[in-house]
C-alpha cells in the first residue's frame, strides 16, 4: 500500500482532487476548441478510456464560445488551458468551465493574475498553477542560472502569493519539466512547501514508446513516494493513449480499482508452443472494450506456464497443439490451439459474472489436469532441458564453421 501524502481537497466539477480522493487521470484534447463536435467526440473517447478530467485550450474568443457549448455536453469536467491572454481566462469562466490552468511563465502582470483569481473565486472554480520548465518566467530563469527545481517552485509560490492577496485558495499546482530528475526534485520540494493538491506530469514527454517510459519514470516515482493527486501523461500521440496510460499506471500501483483486464503474458522462449506475441495481442484486442477486472495470463507452454501464472484469475498455456485453461492455478479445460483466445473470453465472462469458485465447480478439473500432465510430460520428453535446441545448433555451427 502506498501511503499518500495528505493534501487539501478541492473539486473540479464533480471530481474531488486531493485529500483522500482517488488519484485522477487527466488528458487534453488536440482538436480546435471552436470545433465543438470534433472536441466532444474526443472527450467521449477520453472518458471511455478512463479519463476523469479533460483540458481544452482557450486561446481565442471562438474557443471560449466553443467551451460554452462543450461544457454542458461533456461527461467529465472541462478545464480551460490559458497562456498569455488573461482575458481568455475570464471568457472561459463566463463559458462555464469547471477549472482553469494558468501558466505563471507567460501571464505575469500581478493585476491580471489577481483579476482572474478574483473572478474564479466568485464562481468557486479552481485554478491550476501550471508551471512549465519550457516557459519559465525569464526573470526566475536568470536568477537561478537556468531551469532548476527551485526556480519552478519559486514561480509556483509567487503565483500562490498573488492568489492569497485576493483570498483565493482553490488551487492545485504542477511544476512540469521534460527532464525526469529535475521534475521529480521540483515536485518533492513543492510537496514539502505546500499542502495544495499536486498535478503530476512530465511535460513534452514525446512519442511512444520513449515518451511513455520517461513519463512513467517520473510520475510513478512520485506516486510511489505518496506525492501526487492527479496525473497527466503528455504524449505526442492520440490523447486516448494518455488516458489509457494514466489509468493503467494507477491500477498497477493499486491507486485505482481495476476496471479492465490486466493481461499478463510470458515473454516467450525456446519452449514456447505458440506464437505468444500474436496470441497475447489478439487477447488484448479481444478484451480491449470489455469491463472485466480480472488478471488473465497467456503462457507459451504448459511446462512452466500454469505454475508461473498461478496467481492469475484465469490463464491459458499451450502444449501439443492444445490450449490448457487454468483458473487460479487449477486446470479447468482443454481447447484446440486455434480457439485459445475465444476460450479465454468465454471463461473470463463467466468468472466475471459468477466468480472463480463457480468456474472451478463447473469444470472437470481431474480430466483437465490429466490432459495437462500428459502434454507436459510429452513436451519434457521431447525437448528435455534443451528447449532451445542448443545441441542441434552446436552441430550446425560446427558444420558451417568446419
Ligand atoms: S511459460 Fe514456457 S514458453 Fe513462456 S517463458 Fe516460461 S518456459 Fe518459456
Amino acid at each position: 500500500m502506498i501511503e499518500r501524502r495528505r493534501t487539501r481537497q478541492i473539486h473540479v466539477g464533480k471530481v474531488a482532487v486531493g485529500g483522500d480522493a482517488p488519484v485522477s487521470v487527466q488528458s487534453m484534447t488536440t482538436t480546435k476548441t471552436a470545433d465543438v463536435e470534433g472536441t466532444l467526440q474526443q472527450i467521449y473517447a477520453l472518458a471511455a478510456a478512463g479519463c476523469d478530467i479533460v483540458r481544452c485550450t482557450c486561446n481565442e474568443i471562438e474557443a471560449a464560445e466553443g467551451l460554452a457549448q462543450i461544457v454542458p455536453r461533456s461527461p467529465i469536467p472541462v478545464i480551460a488551458d490559458i497562456h498569455h491572454q488573461y482575458k481568455m481566462a475570464l471568457a472561459a469562466l463566463e463559458a462555464g468551465v469547471q477549472g482553469l490552468r494558468l501558466n505563471p511563465g507567460n501571464i505575469r502582470k500581478p493585476e491580471h493574475i489577481k483579476a482572474v483569481a478574483a473572478a474564479a473565486k466568485e464562481r468557486n472554480v479552481p485554478i491550476r498553477i501550471g508551471v512549465n520548465g519550457g516557459s519559465l518566467d525569464p526573470a526566475l530563469y536568470e536568477k537561478h542560472g537556468g531551469l532548476t527545481a527551485d526556480a519552478m517552485v519559486e514561480s509556483a509560490m509567487q503565483e500562490l502569493a498573488y492568489f492569497d492577496e485576493v483570498g483565493f485558495d482553490l488551487v492545485k499546482i504542477s511544476v512540469k519539466a521534460s527532464n525526469v530528475p529535475i521534475m521529480a526534485e521540483a515536485y518533492r520540494k513543492l510537496s514539502a512547501a505546500t499542502d495544495h493538491p499536486l498535478h503530476i506530469g512530465l511535460t513534452e514527454a514525446g512519442p511512444l514508446p520513449g515518451g511513455l517510459v520517461k513519463a512513467t519514470a517520473g510520475i510513478a516515482t512520485l506516486l510511489l513516494e505518496g506525492i501526487g493527486d492527479t496525473i497527466r501523461y503528455s504524449l505526442t500521440a492520440d490523447p486516448v493513449e494518455e488516458a489509457k496510460a494514466g489509468r493503467q499506471l494507477l491500477e498497477s500501483l493499486g491507486l485505482r480499482e481495476r476496471k479492465n483486464v490486466d493481461l499478463i503474458a510470458c515473454p516467450s522462449c525456446g519452449r514456447a508452443e505458440i506464437d505468444v506475441i500474436d496470441v497475447a495481442n489478439r487477447a488484448q484486442d479481444a478484451f480491449a472494450d470489455r469491463e472485466i477486472p480480472l488478471q488473465i495470463a497467456v503462457m507459451g507452454c504448459v511446462v512452466n506456464g500454469p505454475g508461473e501464472a498461478r496467481e492469475a484469475d484465469l490463464g491459458i498455456a499451450a502444449g501439443n497443439k492444445r490450449g490448457h485453461l487454468f483458473v487460479k492455478g487449477r486446470n479447468v479445460a482443454v481447447v484446440p490451439e486455434n480457439e485459445m483466445v475465444e476460450a479465454l473470453v468465454e471463461w473470463a465472462t463467466f468468472i466475471n459474472e459468477n466468480g472463480t469458485d463457480a468456474a472451478i465447480a463447473r469444470a472437470d478439473t481431474a480430466r483437465a489436469e490429466r490432459e495437462a500432465n500428459k502434454d507436459r510430460s510429452a513436451l519434457l520428453e521431447e525437448k528435455g532441458d534443451d528447449a532451445n535446441h542448443s545441441t542441434e545448433k552446436i552441430v550446425e555451427i560446427r558444420r558451417t564453421a568446419g
